[in-house]
């Protein structure tokens, strides 16, 4: 089950509850799986490590990928299985940043988007978004069977559901236009879920995975097909060459030459304006627990949870409580909040 709720006067509310229900999942998925009690994803923390050289040599390639998330991983890939000569640099290692810390769902369902889209910019082009996101989970689903990555991919309904009745409409809004996209969602009463909810709107055939095995299997799929990955290479630099007609990727003293550059950092780099500077990470806060019968668990929030949305998600067996609070600024790195709420060191 992956569980959004659609309640949009808050999105970072939204979204905690969110990955309440994620950790909880995450739970579910590995029941055998201990907590590593390290400020960590459980995603990365249960990925295999992966040792990839650093690159320190200059040369050529047809093009360098900068960065080894999905975006970058999977652009590697497909490039390299149409036989193009690729070199991914990575600043740390492969998989382990936003997407090894990702909710983990790979759904087309996204809380309420199709009806806003489809008012904002008409209908054709909210269909075109929501065909680009089928296409993207379907390739996600064929790439995880093709390559028989092992990388926990379940086959899972998504729901997006409300607490306030007045809410309902919208819920009702955005089924028939998934409908009419040609999604397989439906109206339900209450969300599958241990509280009470006054409505839910069901994808369903959506999926989970583990996306840092997921990165994992496919940063091996790329080497298998010729392309050559490098980990803790920074590249500081992509400037085009004198002619124009192909990049030169820097990274310390050394650099790459490629006829394509496919930047995918995530914050874009590089650009006329400087988001690097403007943006600032967040976390969301996220802890489960395993209680004993007749334990009682008191999580504090860190910011205060919005009015009506649950703090916490259950499930009865195993015995999971997972809280989230409000997602906030972070100084620097992936936070965990203590039980008091206090500010992470
Ligand atoms: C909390 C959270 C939950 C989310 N949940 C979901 C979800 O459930 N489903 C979903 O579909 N999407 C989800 N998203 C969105 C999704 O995770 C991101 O859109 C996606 O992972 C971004 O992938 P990426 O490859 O662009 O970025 P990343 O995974 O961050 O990869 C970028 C890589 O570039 C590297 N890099 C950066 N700068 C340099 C440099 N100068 N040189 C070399 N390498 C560099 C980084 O080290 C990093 O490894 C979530 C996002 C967040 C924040």
């Amino acid at each position: 089950m992956v569980v959004a709720a659609p309640d949009e006067c808050d999105p970072c509310a939204s979204r905690s509850v969110f990955l309440a229900a994620a950790t909880l999942r995450a739970m579910t998925i590995r029941k055998a799986t201990r907590l590593p009690g390290r400020a960590e994803s459980c995603w990365v923390a249960t990925a295999p490590a992966t040792s990839y050289p650093r690159y320190e040599q200059s040369g050529r390639t047809n093009v360098a990928v900068v960065g080894g998330g999905i975006v970058g991983l999977t652009a590697a890939y497909l490039l390299a299985r149409a036989g193009i000569a690729v070199t991914v640099l990575e600043a740390l290692q492969v998989g382990r940043q936003v997407t090894g810390r990702s909710t983990a769902k790979i759904t087309a369902q996204h809380a309420l988007v199709y009806a806003e889209l489809a008012r904002t910019f008409g209908l054709e082009r909210a269909r075109l978004y929501a065909e680009a996101n089928h296409v993207g989970a379907e390739l996600v689903a064929s790439l995880v069977r093709d390559l028989e990555i092992q990388c926990d991919f379940e086959r899972k309904n998504a729901y997006a559901y409300t607490l306030r009745p007045a809410r309902k409409s919208a819920l009702d809004a955005e089924t028939d236009i998934a409908r009419e996209f040609g999604f397989d969602a439906d109206l339900l009463d209450a969300a599958p879920l241990p509280f009470a909810t006054t409505g839910a709107l069901r994808f369903r055939h959506q999926a989970q995975f583990n996306p840092a095995k997921y990165l994992v299997g496919l940063a091996d799929a790329i080497t298998r097909c010729g392309g050559r990955i490098f980990e803790n290479t920074r590249v500081g630099n992509v400037k085009r060459r004198p002619g124009g007609k192909s990049w030169r990727i820097e990274s310390g003293r050394h650099h790459v030459d490629a006829e394509g550059v496919v930047v995918a950092t995530h914050i874009p780099m590089w650009t006329p304006i400087p988001y690097d500077k403007r943006m600032r990470a967040r976390c969301h806060t996220a802890m489960a627990f395993r209680t004993t019968s007749g334990a009682t668990v008191a999580v504090a929030t860190a910011n205060g949870p919005p009015p009506e949305l649950p703090k916490t998600a259950y499930s009865s067996r195993p015995r999971w409580v997972a809280s989230a609070a409000v997602s906030r600024p972070t100084p620097s790195r992936p936070c965990v909040t203590p039980l008091t709420g206090d500010e992470p060191p």
